[in-house]
């Protein structure tokens, strides 16, 4: 008979996605579709990150929705809830208590030195909130408290994991084992997608103009128009180059969502016009999203059964998670509650 401990342990993954702005074509790439893939042969705990997203001003209303968006994506995309945890950050009160233990275990120092919190203390000079400054040690202890062994991040994040691991060791060295010191995983993700109106700048969630963005949401006739509008150049051929940026990255999206590779697709338009090239890459879109769109609609409109997954990833994830919490506090002296 099988018995648990001949079983192996599938490795952790924790990943998170902030909802600060609606998912684009570019987060599905760059992030969901993988998390899809990761979730066939991992453990993985997935989270809206709304706690995360409270470094920004937010519209209350917005953010309300878009935790119900992103969690009804998580399902349309492919996750299975019976078999990846799938919860909001905020329903899982562990995230914020380690993280204020976690701060106690960092160094102003350290946090200072962070090229995120200094990046975006330029950019909003007007809100350099306490929170953008502790925002690692919140991301550290989502990582730390599930044990995670794999993180899949993008560059940007790479000091963040850093940081976790040195908190990591530095609280495994103080006491003793607690933490699983995380590895950065560098997934092999799709290419990177830029802004339709703006083919040198990255395709984003808050871009100031929403037409060079496609969104998850949007519908196909708002899909067709912006690609419709997508920036081109005076050359007239269907050509990958870096001279060429707004054909170029045209071709990328019509190669990933399309399923053909670039040079196959550079030869499927040769000779072909523009107008019709970006018409061709609109309906590649549109009709890779359809399944993807109906099944968001008909979660969208059952609130009580995405409550229902909310609450049975949120209990899940808090299994694991206080787990952790009662070893961590059991070690540094506080009484544990008793649960
Ligand atoms: P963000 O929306 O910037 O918080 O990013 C969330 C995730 O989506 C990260 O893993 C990004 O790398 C990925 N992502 C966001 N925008 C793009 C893009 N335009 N192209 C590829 N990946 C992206």
């Amino acid at each position: 008979m099988a018995n648990e401990s001949n079983i192996e342990k599938k490795k952790v993954v924790f990943s998170a996605l902030k909802p600060t702005g609606d998912l684009t074509i570019g987060n599905y790439i760059g992030a969901l579709k993988n998390m899809v893939e990761m979730s066939k042969e991992y453990d993985c705990y997935y989270a809206v990150a709304d706690l995360h997203s409270l470094t920004v001003d937010n519209v209350p209303a917005d953010l309300r929705k878009r935790t119900y968006d992103f969690m009804a994506f998580f399902i349309a995309i492919g996750l299975d809830p019976e078999k990846s945890t799938l919860f909001v950050q905020s329903h899982v009160p562990a995230h914020s208590e380690l993280a204020w233990t976690l701060n106690c275990y960092t160094q102003y120092g350290e946090a200072k030195r962070m090229t995120q919190f200094k990046d975006k203390s330029q950019k909003a000079p007007e809100n350099v909130n306490v929170g953008l400054f502790a925002y690692p040690t919140l991301m550290a202890a989502d990582i730390l408290l599930y044990q995670a062994d794999l993180v899949p991040i993008g560059k940007d994040q790479k000091q963040h994991l850093e940081l976790a691991r040195t908190i990591a060791e530095r609280f495994n060295n103080k006491y003793s084992p607690t933490f699983v010191v995380p590895d950065g995983m560098f997934p092999k993700t799709g290419a990177k997608i830029y802004s339709l109106l703006d083919p040198t700048a990255k395709m984003g969630k808050t871009d100031d103009n929403a037409n060079g963005t496609v969104f998850l949401l949007d519908d196909p006739d708002t899909v067709m128009r912006k690609f419709k509008r997508a920036v081109t150049d005076s050359d007239t051929v269907v050509k990958f180059s870096a001279d060429k940026p707004g054909i170029s990255n045209l071709l990328t999206i019509y190669s990933t969502f399309g399923g053909v590779s670039i040079a196959e697709a550079e030869k499927q338009f040769e000779g072909v016009d523009y107008a019709t090239f970006k018409t061709r890459v609109g309906e590649a879109v549109v009709e890779y999203f359809r399944p993807i769109r109906k099944t968001y609609s008909e979660l969208i409109a059952d609130k009580g059964y995405l409550e229902s997954i909310m609450k049975a990833g949120a209990e899940k994830a808090s299994r694991t998670a206080y787990k952790t919490i009662a070893k961590v506090y059991r070690k540094i002296g506080l009484v544990p509650p008793v649960r």
